[in-house]
């Protein structure tokens, strides 16, 4: 074994220890390749009010823009696929939404990687990144070899599906990398497109934000001018649709277990909680991300 797959085998060991369900590593280069994909997305307005995804539009496509010597990028996922499920009356949450909020979690296992990586590798130096910076997460865990777009554009792992959390550590250090998996893997399917009731996955690939429940009801700060068909925050249809996440690994993480309001919650429920009971249920959770006043205008919205 040579001297970078030794340090990736150990990275990839490490990884496992500190509870990651996957680890790929990828050389840190420019991702030409994204460049004008990204461009039509925007140029399209498929970001809908999402300005800061116009932003830093060079740094998004260079990591060594955000990590100064970036060498690599060590990819890790985090499977949060559970077999339990809301009440079925009740409004939907999308699955990642059920428990605690993913980003403080998966923070925490992230610095304590790091920290272990720089006590074994006390030259290496990086940044870790959770959903937190401009870095196109699903781009780099398709480099390194974690698994593929959907036509959903939704990533897809071959073991875990897609009901997954992704995090990176961009690092200093040069190691072997992972090479993509290849393969035509939706082959002729199209549930996720079928499946989708606002029709916004415009074609394959692409997603119009505008059309999208999941951006209306998390991102949008404005009305509501779709129908979010019961949803009241988030929408895993397509993902729900997909044959892959039909036999993904359930896991059931103990740091992703639902809050149990989510699951038992009526919409009569929904409708009559106050802030303070919302605040206080809901301190650790995504849903404060819209908070109190736009989940009632989402209330609004499920009950057309
Ligand atoms: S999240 Fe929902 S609305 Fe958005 S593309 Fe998927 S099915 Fe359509
Ligand atoms: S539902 Fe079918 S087309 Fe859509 S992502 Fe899954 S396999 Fe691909």
């Amino acid at each position: 074994m040579n001297k970078l797959s030794e340090i990736s085998k150990t990275v990839k060991n490490q990884a496992e220890q500190f509870g990651f369900d996957a680890c790929g590593i990828a050389q840190s280069n420019y991702l030409s390749d994204m460049e004008n994909i990204l461009k039509k997305w925007l140029d399209n307005g498929y970001n809908a009010s999402m300005n800061y995804m116009k932003n830093h539009f060079e740094i998004r496509l260079n990591p060594r823009l955000l990590v100064e010597n970036a060498m690599s990028v060590i990819c890790l996922l985090t499977s949060y696929n559970s077999d339990v499920s809301q009440n079925a009356a009740a409004p939907k949450i999308a699955r990642y939404a059920l428990g605690n909020d993913y980003h403080i979690i998966i923070r925490k296992k992230l610095n304590d990687f790091f920290a272990s990586l720089k006590k074994t590798f006390p030259q290496i130096n990086g940044r870790g990144f959770v959903d937190s910076a401009p870095i196109l997460e699903r781009e780099w865990a398709v480099r390194a070899g974690l698994g593929w777009y959907g036509k959903s554009s939704a990533f897809i792992s071959p073991v875990f599906g897609s009901f997954v959390f992704l995090s990176e550590l961009i690092v200093n250090i040069e190691m072997e990398y992972d090479k993509p998996l290849t393969g035509n893997f939706c082959g002729a399917c199209n549930k996720c497109i079928a499946g989708c009731p606002n029709s916004a996955i415009t074609e394959p690939y692409v997603v119009n934000s505008q059309k999208c429940i999941s951006y209306q009801t998390i991102e949008n700060r404005g009305e509501i001018n779709i129908t979010t068909h019961g949803w009241l925050f988030g929408c895993d249809i397509c993902l729900q649709a997909c044959p892959y996440n039909k036999c993904a690994k359930i896991c059931n993480r103990e740091e992703f277990q639902p809050i149990a309001e989510t699951l038992s919650m009526s919409f009569d429920d929904w409708e009559n909680i106050g802030e303070d009971d919302f605040n206080k249920i809901f301190e650790k959770s995504p849903l404060m991300r819209t908070g109190y006043e736009r989940i009632k205008r989402n209330m609004k919205n499920v009950k057309r």
